[in-house]
């Protein structure tokens, strides 16, 4: 008799639940939008309201914060559901999931956490970070942004390129050189409310995809910031709070993975569905088996993908932080796996494939963004 074990890693009742409220939200109230914010570049106001009204935002910030304490499997499953939908929409959910708030959960003092984790939850205020320079991208270690200390506090002096969302959020997690440190030693970072003097918007981005939720030039000017906006204090004479904020980022490059699968997942089902409905030659696309193989090598890279970032997810455990080398595979598979299927779902529409008027080829420009980001 052959007795199965449990599946790993299956979705308990509130998991699933929560999958299913996201798949409703998403087909319902972001699906039918995507296509206008892409085409537009306008910010997906509809988007951000569709996912306040629905409790989504606070999944993951503590219940004393107003949230609902959830950890990175929950993120996961949310993002992948909503970015199926509009890769664009799901950031705004990344960016409170596994941004700045989720720093200021893990590594900030007790007042950032009042100040901000309630925005966070209740969906009153985007959040976006701000480490990428224009001579500091992948070596961040270069950055310019640096305090100058001003009696007990600091003024922040930073341009930050490629900040999403920054011209439309509430704050920004700066990273930034704490007074006195060189290189990788003495980066730390600061919460920098973005009404406060001295922050301007320079610029915002046009870009392949992602278009609605783009990316902003964010530049400080002198800025105050008190002891309370400090999330990680720089030391001079060390690098490990730039260790640890690096560290962090394997929140967002889970999220980053789970949207991949998201995308490509919704670019699979419609070249499903596309294939059961062209006929070419008398027969529908479905029936011929050289394009079956293809759904198949498609299906195999995306549930590879998933299963790899699954791992990395259950391993952060309801509170902690996906361990570097997992989130390494989970990203660069799920990135790769995005990159074939969407690749793929074109092909099969053939010249259908290539026109604004379906949806892969945007799911396509949206997940080649997110194979170079975070
Ligand atoms: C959609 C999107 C969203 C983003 N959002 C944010 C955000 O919210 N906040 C933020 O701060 N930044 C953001 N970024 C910026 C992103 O983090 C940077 O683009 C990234 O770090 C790469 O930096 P760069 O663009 O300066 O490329 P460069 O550092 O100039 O790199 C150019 C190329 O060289 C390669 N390369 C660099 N160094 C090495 C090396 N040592 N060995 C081998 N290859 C190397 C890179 O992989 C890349 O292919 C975003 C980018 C994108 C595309």
């Amino acid at each position: 008799m052959t007795v199965m074990a449990p599946e790993p890693f299956a979705e308990n009742e509130d998991q699933a639940a929560l999958r299913q409220l996201a798949r409703d939200v998403a087909d319902r109230e972001l699906a039918p939008n995507a296509g206008h914010w892409d085409e537009t570049e306008e910010f997906p106001d509809a988007s951000w309201e569709a996912l306040r009204k629905a409790d989504l935002f606070g999944i993951t910030v503590g219940e004393k914060y107003g949230g609902m304490g959830m950890g990175d499997v929950e993120a996961a499953i949310v993002l992948e559901e909503l970015a199926r939908a509009d890769v664009s929409s799901a950031i705004l959910a990344q960016l409170i999931f596994n941004g700045p708030p989720r720093a200021i959960e893990h590594l900030g003092s007790d007042a950032l956490k009042e100040r901000w984790l309630p925005v966070a939850a209740s969906g009153e205020g985007l959040f976006c970070i701000g480490i990428t320079e224009a001579d500091a991208g992948s070596a961040a270690n270069r950055m310019r942004a640096h305090l100058v200390a001003d009696g007990d506090e600091y003024r922040l002096n930073a341009y930050k390129n490629y900040v999403t969302g920054g011209h439309k959020a509430a704050a920004c997690l700066v990273w930034c050189r704490f007074p006195g440190g060189e290189g990788a030693n003495g980066i730390g970072a600061v919460v920098v409310d973005l009404t406060a003097p001295g922050v301007s918007i320079a610029g915002v981005h046009k870009k392949m995809g992602l278009r609605g939720c783009t990316e902003a030039e964010l530049a400080f000017d002198d800025v105050a910031v008190g002891a309370e906006d400090v999330l990680l204090p720089g030391d001079p004479s060390s690098s490990d709070a730039f260790k640890t904020l690096l560290a962090h980022l394997n929140h967002e490059r889970c999220g980053n993975a789970a949207m991949c699968i998201g995308a490509a997942q919704g670019a699979l089902e419609y070249a499903i569905r596309y294939m059961n409905e062209r006929e070419v030659g008398g027969r529908r696309l479905a029936e011929l088996q050289g394009l079956q193989w293809k759904i198949a090598d498609m299906s195999v890279q995306l549930e590879s993908a998933r299963l790899l970032l699954l791992r990395a997810v259950h391993m952060a455990g309801p509170h902690g932080t996906p361990p570097p080398m997992e989130t390494a595979m989970a990203k660069a598979a799920a990135n790769l796996a995005a990159k074939f299927v969407c690749d793929e779902a074109i092909q099969l529409l053939g010249g259908y494939g290539y026109s604004r008027e379906y949806p892969v080829e945007r799911a396509y420009r949206d997940i080649r963004g997110l194979c170079i980001g975070a």
